[in-house]
């Protein structure tokens, strides 16, 4: 089977064996890249049309119990300045973006058990009782099934997760040994099975990973069947065990988007901050290969300056409406529109 073949019967089909995957993955033109762009971008163009859905990134803390090798917010960073929002400046984030048409918030964060399952609860409702019309997505990584099961009774619609690899061994290159790619992936299944909307993903790039995990990572997928994929390039943090190591590309990160969309017509799969981070124009080229989602970020400006999971990342010294006005302007650029909508997946 020749490339342009694979990338069709992944469309026509919505799989591939591992063996066809990987030979995909490993010898790839550019050529190829574009031609999986076109067909992805085909699809979510018949799915979702020229609207982009939009969610309102609020980084809630960046205090973590966790110690994840990539990540700038791990604990053993010593260097992080650390902050969590007040509730009135959650709210403040939530009344302006509400303001500036955004139906989706994300609330983001380290893990941090400052916000217990009771304080989550009185944001949530509290949130939910003034937006009734908005959607809550939760970022706040992995808790036990009661936990979820109360943040979901209090009106949270959605959680993301990223999976970061399917794979086991490569899973502990890049995690401490108390945390398990078995723990990780319960947390997906309870989340599905309670009823959100649930997103896994990964990084594209990280250190140790080759082209058979990212084809794991497009079967593990398949099975599990996502509402939200979130796919970034991996990208170094100074003060983690993996500053050395190098950015996953903008052109795998791309190509990953679009074959996710190939295999999963109707996934929400946004446009990152790390592919625009990567390339300038990583954003735009994310829809153009697929994507339909972004996620300008909401936080306040100190918050947003040390929310750092990797070095470089953009916007930091921008305030709200600069990140929306920015965002808006790529999108029109190739022709898509913002929408004010909470976007579910259908
Ligand atoms: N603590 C939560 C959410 C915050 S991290 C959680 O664990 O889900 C959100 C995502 O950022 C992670 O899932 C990871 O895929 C990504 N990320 C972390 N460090 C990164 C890095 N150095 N480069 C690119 N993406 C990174």
């Amino acid at each position: 089977m020749d490339n342009m073949t694979r990338i069709d019967c992944l469309a026509k089909d919505g799989t591939l064996p591992k063996g066809e995957l990987i030979e995909l993955l490993s010898s790839y033109s550019e050529a190829d890249r574009i031609y999986a762009a076109e067909r992805a971008r085909k699809i979510s163009l018949s799915v979702f049309g020229r609207k982009i859905y939009t969610r309102g990134l609020i980084e809630i803390s960046n205090y973590c119990r966790n110690d994840c090798y990539y990540c700038g917010i791990r604990r053993s960073n010593t260097k992080a300045v650390r902050y969590r929002l007040s509730l009135d400046e959650i709210y403040y984030c939530c009344d302006w973006g509400y303001g500036a048409g955004f139906r989706t918030f994300v609330l983001q964060g380290g893990e941090d058990s400052f916000f217990t399952d009771d304080l989550l609860v009185e944001i949530i409702s509290r949130i939910k009782e003034k937006y009734s019309d908005c959607a809550i997505t939760l970022s706040l990584g992995e808790k036990e099934r009661a936990s979820y099961q109360r943040l979901f009774v209090a009106g949270a619609d959605r959680y993301l997760l990223r999976h970061e690899t399917a794979n086991e061994t490569h899973y502990c290159k890049l995690h401490p040994s108390f945390l398990t790619l078995a723990n990780r992936k319960r947390c997906l299944y309870d989340l599905k099975e309670i009823g959100f909307q649930t997103g896994c993903g990964l990084m594209v790039g990280s250190p140790f990973q080759t082209r058979e995990h990212l084809a794991e990572d497009l079967l593990f997928m398949k099975e599990f069947g996502p509402h939200m994929v979130g796919i970034g390039p991996f990208i170094p943090h100074s003060e983690t065990p993996f500053r050395d190591y190098q950015a996953g590309s903008a052109e795998d990160s791309l190509f990953m988007v679009s074959l996710v969309r190939l295999m999963h017509p109707r996934v929400l799969l946004p446009a990152t901050t790390a592919l625009g981070t990567v390339r300038s124009d990583g954003r735009e080229q994310g829809i153009l290969a697929g994507a339909n989602v972004v996620m300008p970020n909401l936080s306040p400006l100190d918050a947003r300056k040390n929310y750092l999971l990797y070095d470089n990342k953009i916007g930091t010294a921008d305030d709200a409406s600069e990140s929306l006005a920015t965002v808006k302007a790529k999108i029109e650029s190739i022709g898509y529109e913002m929408v004010v909508e909470r976007g579910d997946y259908k």
